[in-house]
C-alpha cells in the first residue's frame, strides 16, 4: 500500500514512512492511495472472532508486505491483551435500537488505548528493524497523552514529550500522564488551550531542521496508523449485532475528527453503514460547518467533556480531500484560505455530498449533564460526559429523523476519568478500577512552560 498527502506534494510513501513521519512534508495528512475492500464473506467471518484477530485482518491491507503476518498477529495480540474486558470492546443496549460501544476498558480508560497500544507495538518493531530512534511530540486534550505514555513508557527507541493545556484536563487525566516515571517520558503543562498545544506541535513539525535534529514523530490523530487501528471496532461491533446483513448508524463524540473518520474508513472498506453522526459539545465547529458550509474556528470554551474542547479539527482535512475527489490542489487552496483568512467555505455540492453520509449535533452543558443523570436514574449506570454528548446527539438525530434504524453510540471514556462532572450530574462518585486506585497517592512529574514556540523547542532539545 502506498500513501499520498491530502495536499498532493508528498506521494508514494510506504506504511512505515507514514507511521514514523505523522504529518506529510507539505503540511497535509496522509491517505492510502486507494481503499482496500473487504468482501461480505470476509466481514461475515469476523463474527465471534477474538478482537485481536479482527484487528489483524482489518489493518493488514494498510500495511501490505512491510510487516510479516506472523509478527503482526503477535503485535495485535500483545496490544489487545491489555484490555480488562474479555470482549475488548463490549456492547450494551441502552434503548430498543440503541447500543453503547464501550471503548473504555484499556489501561488509561479511554478509546485512545485501542490505537496507541498498537502504535507502541508498531514503533518498537519498525524502529528496532531500522535501528533508529524517534522523538514523539504530541499535544493532548487529556486522553491521547495518557494513552501514548502508557503505550510507549520504557521503550528503548522512543522519547516522548506530551503537551497538555495547564489546568484544562481533569486531575485523573493529568495524573495518568504525570505519575509515570520512566526516563523516556516528559510531560509539559502549557499555559494555554489545547488548540495552542496543537499549534505548537504543528509548528515544530513544520520546522524541518528542528524535526530532523530530534528525529520527530507524531502520535496525534493525524497519524494514519491510529485511524487505521480505530476502524477495527466498527467491524467488531457491527458483526456482533447482526452486520454486515444489517446496517447501523454510528454516533461518535468528536473533537479532532479522528475516531469518526475511522468509521468512514470502515465504510469505504465495505462495512454497510447508515449515518455517521458527529457529536460535539459547545465547541461545535463541525456542526456549524455541516450546517452552513463555513469552517470557522472560534475561541475554545471549557466544558465538562474536555477531550472535545477543540476548535481546529485536524482530521477534517481528510474528509474534505475525499469529498473533493482527492483534488489536492483544491484541498491546499482551502487550507491556504484557512491560514490567511481564518476560515474556508465548502461549495454547495461538496457540502451536500458530505451531508449524505454525515450528520452533526451539539450538546450543551445542561443537556450533557441531564443525560448523565437520566441514564443513571433509568439504568443505574454511570456514563462519562463525552459519552453523554454522544447520547444527546443520538437523541437529536432520532428526533429530527436523520437516524431511524439501529444505532451505536461510541462510549469513549470511563466515568472515573471525570469523577467531578459525573458526581455533579448524578450524585454518585465513580470509582477507579482496580490497578489505578492509588493514583492520587503517586508522585507527579511535569514541567510548566509558557505558550511560546522558542522556549518549547529549547526545552525539548535540551531534554532529548
Ligand atoms: C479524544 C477523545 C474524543 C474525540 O476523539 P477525536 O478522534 O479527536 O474526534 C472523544 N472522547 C474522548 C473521551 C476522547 O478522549
Amino acid at each position: 500500500m502506498r500513501y499520498l498527502s491530502t495536499r498532493g506534494h508528498d506521494t508514494g510513501r510506504s506504511f512505515t514512512e507514514v507511521l514514523l513521519k505523522g504529518l506529510a512534508d507539505d503540511g497535509g495528512l496522509f491517505l492510502p492511495e486507494t481503499w482496500p475492500s473487504l468482501s461480505r464473506e470476509q466481514i461475515d467471518s469476523f463474527t465471534g472472532r477474538p478482537y485481536a484477530e479482527v484487528a489483524q485482518a482489518v489493518v493488514a491491507p494498510f500495511i501490505g508486505d512491510e510487516i510479516p503476518a506472523d509478527i503482526l498477529r503477535e503485535m495485535c495480540k500483545a496490544a489487545y491483551r491489555r484490555f480488562a474486558h474479555p470482549a475488548t470492546a463490549p456492547l450494551t443496549q441502552v434503548g430498543p435500537t440503541d447500543w453503547l460501544l464501550e471503548l473504555s476498558h484499556g489501561p488509561t480508560l479511554a478509546f485512545k488505548d485501542f490505537a496507541m497500544l498498537l502504535l507502541g507495538q508498531l514503533f518498537e518493531h519498525v524502529l528496532g528493524e531500522k535501528n533508529e530512534r524517534l522523538t514523539i511530540v504530541g499535544a493532548t486534550s487529556g486522553d491521547t497523552g495518557a494513552a501514548a505514555i502508557e503505550a510507549l513508557r520504557g521503550l528503548a527507541n522512543v522519547n516522548v514529550f506530551i503537551l497538555h493545556p495547564e489546568g484544562r484536563v481533569s486531575e485523573t487525566q493529568r495524573r495518568m500522564m504525570t505519575c509515570v516515571h520512566e526516563a523516556n517520558i516528559h510531560n509539559i503543562a502549557v499555559q494555554g488551550t489545547f488548540d495552542d498545544c496543537q499549534a505548537l506541535v504543528k509548528e515544530m513539525f513544520a520546522d524541518e531542521t528542528f524535526r530532523a535534529e530530534i528525529g520527530m514523530g507524531a502520535i496525534n490523530s493525524i497519524n494514519w496508523a491510529r485511524i487505521m487501528a480505530q476502524a477495527v471496532y466498527y467491524f467488531t461491533s457491527a458483526t456482533s449485532l447482526g452486520g454486515p446483513a444489517r446496517a447501523f448508524s454510528y454516533v461518535v463524540p468528536t473533537g479532532n475528527f479522528g475516531d469518526i473518520f475511522a468509521g468512514y474508513v470502515a465504510k469505504r472498506m465495505g462495512l454497510p453503514m447508515d449515518v455517521l453522526c458527529v457529536a460535539t459539545n459547545a465547541n461545535d465547529i463541525l456542526v456549524r460547518t455541516l450546517d452552513a458550509g463555513t469552517y470557522l474556528p472560534q475561541e475554545t470554551v471549557r466544558t465538562v467533556s474536555p477531550s472535545m474542547d477543540i476548535q481546529v479539527s485536524s482530521n477534517f482535512e481528510r474528509l474534505i480531500s475525499e469529498a473533493l475527489g482527492r483534488d489536492s490542489g483544491a484541498v491546499a487552496h482551502l487550507m491556504r484560505d484557512l491560514k490567511q483568512t481564518g476560515a474556508f467555505t465548502l461549495s454547495d455540492n461538496i457540502l451536500a455530498s458530505i451531508r449524505e453520509e454525515f450528520a452533526a449535533y451539539a450538546a450543551s452543558e445542561p443537556e450533557c449533564e441531564s443525560m448523565m443523570g437520566r441514564v443513571c436514574d433509568l439504568t443505574g449506570r454511570l456514563i462519562d460526559p463525552h459519552t453523554a454528548v454522544g447520547l444527546v446527539a443520538a437523541e437529536k438525530a432520532r428526533a429530527s429523523g436523520r437516524i431511524s434504524g439501529p444505532a451505536v453510540t461510541l462510549s469513549t471514556a470511563h466515568p472515573a476519568k471525570f469523577p467531578d462532572a459525573v458526581e455533579a450530574a448524578t450524585g454518585k462518585r465513580p470509582e477507579l478500577p482496580a490497578g489505578l486506585q492509588d493514583l492520587f497517592e503517586r508522585e507527579e512529574r511535569f514541567s510548566v512552560l509558557p505558550n511560546d514556540l522558542a522556549i518549547m523547542k529549547q526545552h525539548i532539545l535540551s531534554a532529548s
